[in-house]
C-alpha cells in the first residue's frame, strides 16, 4: 500500500468553525497569540491562559469534523495514511483517522509544569490551583511558542517514509514544524485557498480543505 503522509494546520478545521489565527491578523479568537500561546504568556498570567484553553475545549465540544477530515479517514481503506497535525483539536480522531501525531499538543489533555506527567481531561476545565501529582499547577498539554517540540523526530521519520506528502491548511510559518516539507524528495501537494508558499517542488491546489480533498481523492484513486 502506498504511504500518504498528511501534514495539517489550522486551515483544515476552519470549515468546522474553529478559526485559524493567520486569517485574523495574528489574533487567535481575539487574543494576542503571545499572551495565550507562549511560555512567557503562561508565566505572566496563568489564569488568562487557563481560561483561554477552557474556552477552546468548550468550543471543541460544539463542533464536528468536516468533509476534509472525513475523506482523510476514509482513505485508510485504500492507502496507509499517517497524519501529522499542528492542530490541538481532536477532529481527525473523531473523523476516524487511526494514526495521528499531535506536534503541538492536545486540548483534551493536561500535564504538570515539567510536562513529565500527562492526563486525559476530556472537555473539563482546568482551574488555577488544580494540582498535578508533583504539586505543580496543572496546565494544558500544549506546545507553546518557546517550548520544545518533542514529537518532531517522530514526525520527520514519518515524512521520510512517505510516498506522497499532502499539506492542508497550514501557512507553513510556524517552525520547526514548517521544516517538515524539506524531509522528503517525493511529490508534495498543498491544499490552501490562500497559499503562502512558493516552494518549487510543491503542487498547489488553491481550494478550501473540503473541496481540495474531494479533488485530491479523485486524483489519487482514479488518476484524474
Ligand atoms: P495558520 O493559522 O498559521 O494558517 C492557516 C492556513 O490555513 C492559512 O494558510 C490559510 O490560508 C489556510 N486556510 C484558511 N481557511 C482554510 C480552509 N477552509 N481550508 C484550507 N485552508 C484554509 O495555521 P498553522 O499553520 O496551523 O499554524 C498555527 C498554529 O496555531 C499551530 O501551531 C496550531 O497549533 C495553532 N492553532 C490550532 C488550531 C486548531 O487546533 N484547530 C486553530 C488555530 C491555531
Amino acid at each position: 500500500m502506498k504511504h500518504l503522509v498528511v501534514f495539517t494546520g489550522a486551515g483544515i478545521s476552519a470549515e468546522s468553525g474553529i478559526s485559524t489565527f493567520r486569517d485574523s491578523n495574528g489574533l487567535w479568537e481575539n487574543h494576542n497569540v503571545q499572551e495565550v500561546a507562549s511560555i512567557e504568556g503562561w508565566y505572566k498570567n496563568k489564569a488568562l491562559v487557563l481560561d483561554f484553553y477552557n474556552q477552546r475545549r468548550k468550543q471543541l465540544q460544539q463542533v464536528e469534523p468536516n468533509e476534509a477530515h472525513l475523506i482523510l479517514a476514509e482513505l485508510e481503506k485504500d492507502l496507509k495514511v499517517s497524519i501529522i497535525t499542528q492542530n490541538v483539536d481532536n477532529l481527525h480522531e473523531r473523523a476516524g483517522s487511526s494514526s495521528v501525531i499531535h506536534l503541538h499538543g492536545e486540548l483534551t489533555k493536561a500535564c504538570n509544569e515539567s510536562k513529565t506527567e500527562v492526563v486525559d481531561i476530556a472537555y473539563n476545565d482546568i482551574h488555577p490551583g488544580d494540582r498535578a501529582s508533583d504539586g505543580s499547577q496543572l496546565r494544558p498539554f500544549i506546545v507553546w511558542f518557546g517550548e520544545q517540540v518533542p514529537l518532531m523526530d517522530k514526525a520527520i521519520e514519518t515524512v521520510h517514509s512517505a510516498d506522497i506528502l499532502l499539506v492542508i491548511g497550514s501557512s507553513l510559518q510556524v517552525y520547526p514544524a514548517a521544516n517538515l516539507i524539506n524531509y522528503t524528495r517525493k511529490p508534495i501537494y498543498l491544499i490552501d485557498p490562500k497559499p503562502q508558499l512558493s516552494h518549487r517542488d510543491v503542487s498547489i491546489i488553491p481550494a478550501k480543505a473540503s473541496e481540495g480533498m474531494k479533488y485530491f481523492k479523485k486524483f489519487l484513486l482514479e488518476g484524474n
